[in-house]
C-alpha cells in the first residue's frame, strides 16, 4: 500500500542529534538546554507523586494549571481565556499543532506557511489532505511580505501558521505584521495557527506579539506554547494551547481520542510552580546573556551573523565560508570538527541555495566557548 507521507525522510533533529552522538560531536543542534531544569519544580513533581497523582488527569488538563495558564496570558497580554472551557493542556506543543490541524484541515483546504517553517507543520497538513501553500520570507531579516501572502489567499485558503519568535531565524512578528495578518484573517474568515512556544525569550527590549493580545485575532486562533522551553525541561513534553471556546471545542473533540489526557504529577507539579515563581519573566534576560556571550566569542569569525531577535537559536551564514550545500557542511562539521549545528534547508522544502546552519545556544558558557573556537576556525 502507499505511504500517506512519500517523502518524509526522518526528522533532521533525529538524525542530527545522532550523528553528534556517533561520532562524539559538540551536539548545537536539536534545540534543548544542556543545562537543569529548576530542582524546585523537578522536586514538587515527586512530591506530586508522592501526593498520589498518578492516574488519568481531567481531559483537557488539570484545572488549577489552566488557571495558572489563564492569568499569565490575562497578566501579559490582557486577553482572558475561561480555564473551563477555553484551555487544553497538550503533550507539548507539538501534540497541539497536530490537534489543531486534525480538527480543522480537511482534503483540498489551503493552508498558507511562511518558509523557512519548523518541521511539522507541513507533513501533518499533507497527512489530512491539505494542501500547503508556502510563502518565502525575506532575508536578511526574514520580513513577511503581507501583499504576497494576500495574493497567495484563495478561496480554498483555511489557516495560515506563524510563529514568533521564529524557529529557525529568530525573527519577529511587530504589531503592525499582527495587525495585517488580522485584517486578511478578518476579511477573508480564515484560522490562524499561532506557535508561541519560544513566548518568553525575546531580546533587546523587544515585546512579543501574542495573538492574544489582538481581540478580532484572537478570535479566530489556536495558540500554542510550551512549558518544556520555558522551564528548560524539554523531555517532559508538556505544553497548552488556548483558543475561543467554539474553536476549542473541535479541538477537545480530537485532543481527547490522540492523548486523552497527559502526564498528570507533572501538571500538578507545573500548576504549583507557576503560583509562585516569575522564572518566565526572567528567562529574556538569561538567554540574551548567552546570546551575546557567543556573538562576542564569535567576533571576527568569517560566519555573516544577524543576531537573533528570540528563541535560543542564531543562524550562521557560511556563504563566504564555502561553497557545499547546508547538508554536507553540517555534516562535515559534525563528522571533521566535531560540531553537530542544523543545516536550514530541511525548513524551506529543500532548497539547495540556503547557506546557513543553525545552531542552539541553549547551552552552558564552557559549551559556547568551545563551539565558537571550532567555528572560529573556518
Ligand atoms: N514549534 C516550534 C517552533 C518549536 O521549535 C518546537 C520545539 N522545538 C515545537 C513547536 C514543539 O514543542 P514541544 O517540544 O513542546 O512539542
Ligand atoms: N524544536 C526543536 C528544534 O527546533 C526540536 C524538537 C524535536 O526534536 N522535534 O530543534
Amino acid at each position: 500500500k502507499n505511504s500517506k507521507l512519500p517523502n518524509i525522510p526522518t526528522s533532521i533533529f533525529s538524525t542530527m542529534s545522532k550523528m553528534a552522538v556517533d561520532h562524539n560531536a559538540l551536539n548545537l543542534s536539536q534545540g534543548f538546554p544542556n543545562f537543569p531544569s529548576d530542582p524546585v519544580l523537578n522536586a514538587l513533581v515527586d512530591q506530586a507523586m508522592n501526593d498520589g497523582f498518578n492516574q488519568y488527569a481531567p481531559m483537557q488538563g488539570d484545572f488549577e494549571l489552566r488557571m495558572e495558564i489563564s492569568k499569565k496570558i490575562e497578566y501579559l497580554h490582557n486577553h482572558f481565556y475561561n480555564p473551563d472551557t477555553e484551555i487544553t493542556i497538550t503533550a507539548g506543543a507539538t501534540q497541539a499543532i497536530f490537534t489543531i490541524i486534525a480538527a480543522t484541515i480537511s482534503k483540498g483546504d489551503e493552508v498558507i506557511i511562511f518558509t523557512p517553517a519548523y518541521d511539522c507543520y507541513a507533513p501533518t497538513v499533507e497527512l489530512f489532505g491539505g494542501k500547503i501553500i508556502p510563502v518565502q520570507l525575506k532575508p536578511p531579516f526574514y520580513s513577511v511580505d503581507w501583499q504576497e501572502v494576500a495574493d497567495k489567499i484563495s478561496s480554498k485558503t483555511k489557516m495560515i501558521i506563524i510563529n514568533s519568535p521564529h524557529n529557525p531565524s529568530g525573527m519577529l512578528l511587530s504589531e503592525k505584521d499582527m495587525l495585517q495578518l488580522q485584517d486578511l484573517a478578518e476579511k477573508n474568515d480564515l484560522l490562524v495557527l499561532s506557535d508561541e512556544v519560544y513566548e518568553h525569550i525575546i531580546f533587546d527590549g523587544n515585546v512579543h506579539q501574542s495573538a492574544s493580545k489582538f481581540e478580532a485575532l484572537a478570535k479566530r486562533s489556536f495558540i500554542t506554547a510550551s512549558f518544556g522551553k520555558t522551564f528548560h525541561n524539554t523531555g517532559w513534553k508538556i505544553g497548552y494551547c488556548a483558543a475561543p471556546e467554539r474553536l476549542m471545542k473541535e479541538f477537545q473533540k480530537v485532543h481527547q481520542f490522540v492523548v486523552f489526557c497527559v502526564n498528570h504529577p507533572i501538571q500538578k507539579a507545573l500548576a504549583t510552580y507557576l503560583k509562585d515563581s516569575h522564572h518566565y519573566l526572567k528567562l529574556s534576560d538569561f538567554y540574551q546573556q548567552k546570546r551575546d556571550f557567543f556573538l562576542h566569542l564569535m567576533e571576527g569569525s568569517n560566519f555573516k551573523i544577524i543576531p537573533s531577535k528570540g528563541t535560543y537559536f542564531q543562524m550562521l551564514d557560511f556563504s563566504e565560508i564555502s561553497n557545499e550545500s547546508d547538508i554536507a557542511f553540517s555534516e562535515r562539521l559534525t563528522k571533521e570538527f566535531k560540531i553537530a549545528t542544523i543545516p536550514t534547508s530541511v525548513f524551506n522544502e529543500g532548497k539547495k541555495d540556503f547557506k546557513q546552519i543553525r545552531v542552539c545556544f541553549a547551552k552552558t558558557d564552557e559549551t559556547l566557548a568551545q563551539a565558537a573556537h571550532i567555528l572560529k576556525q573556518f
